[in-house]
């Protein structure tokens, strides 16, 4: 197998995957968006009772939305993840799941009205570098006399328990394009360059693809040429495409989740030795 990676940011990676067959890309892919972990909000405790605020003030712990609602909010939030540090917490041998630094990261939300709570009023109680990577999310807009403290407790978890817990957004591939024609025709012109939706086609003295990998394999000009040019997908070559919501950067996540894959692949060949 060989990857050239293409572009890699902190959210997006862009990969080209060479001598592989559909069924590995696949995996990568569904390993990507179901197996790779990330931590996300789980526990919410909602404070009931009146809170008083720094100025004495009484405030009410009441906010328009449903609790239900608001944990659900939280939960959606992106929270950065170390791979290196955290574990399962039913997995944690340090607390044996009761939840330590190892397994669990706490917030707290203390806020009162008027006004809108937003994901950088969560604080995380330890270290600050835990904070919510975006604190312009709006989670609920609090009334005159109205107010919030909450702790909420994020756990690691994958894509496969909760949408919440999915490390990777919007994985996908498509086979790498061939066009074939001959550059000489001259029954390939103008009116075959234009129908191409993308616009790689260019007619003149011959006939040329400018930016293959744009192809989306719609085969209009293999309709308008009557053949003459032949579209079709290399099904051992591929363009990767992922996101990720930063929780990990596209970089860890694709690590991760070849390092999964790799697991996996063993145990698969493993149990299968053991077959008489
Ligand atoms: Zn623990």
């Amino acid at each position: 197998m060989k990857v050239d990676v293409r572009e890699l940011e902190d959210d997006r990676a862009f990969l080209l995957i060479e001598d592989v067959d559909p069924s590995f890309v696949n995996a990568l892919r569904r390993t990507l968006m179901a197996d790779v972990p990330k931590m996300a909000i789980e526990d919410v405790e909602f404070h009931l009772g009146p809170i008083r605020g720094e100025d004495g003030k009484e405030y009410e712990s009441v906010a328009p939305l449903f609790d239900e609602i608001i944990a659900h909010r939280l939960s959606l939030i992106p929270v950065p993840t170390d791979l290196d540090l955290f574990v399962r917490r039913e997995e944690c041998e340090n607390c044996g799941g009761e939840g330590c630094t190892n397994c669990t990261l706490i917030y707290s939300l203390n806020k009162k009205g008027p006004g809108t709570v937003f994901s950088g009023d969560l604080h995380p109680i330890g270290d600050s570098k835990f904070a919510p990577i975006d604190p312009n999310i709006p989670i609920v807009k609090l009334g005159e006399g109205q107010a919030m403290l909450t702790y909420a407790t994020a756990v690691l978890g994958s894509g496969r328990d909760h949408a919440k817990w999915q490390a990777a957004q919007a994985a996908s591939y498509k086979y790498y394009p061939v066009l074939d024609f001959d550059p000489k025709d001259s029954g390939l012109g103008e009116e075959i360059a234009n129908v191409c939706p993308v616009n790689i086609l260019e007619a003149g003295e011959e006939f040329r693809v400018t930016d293959i990998e744009k192809c989306t394999l719609c085969k209009l000009c293999e309709e308008k040429s009557e053949g003459r040019i032949k579209v079709r997908g290399d099904a051992a070559k591929f363009l990767f495409n992922f996101e990720t919501d930063r929780s990990l950067t596209a970089r860890q996540a694709l690590l991760k989740g070849l390092e999964i894959l790799d697991v996996k692949f063993r145990e698969f060949a493993n149990s299968l030795t053991t077959l008489k």
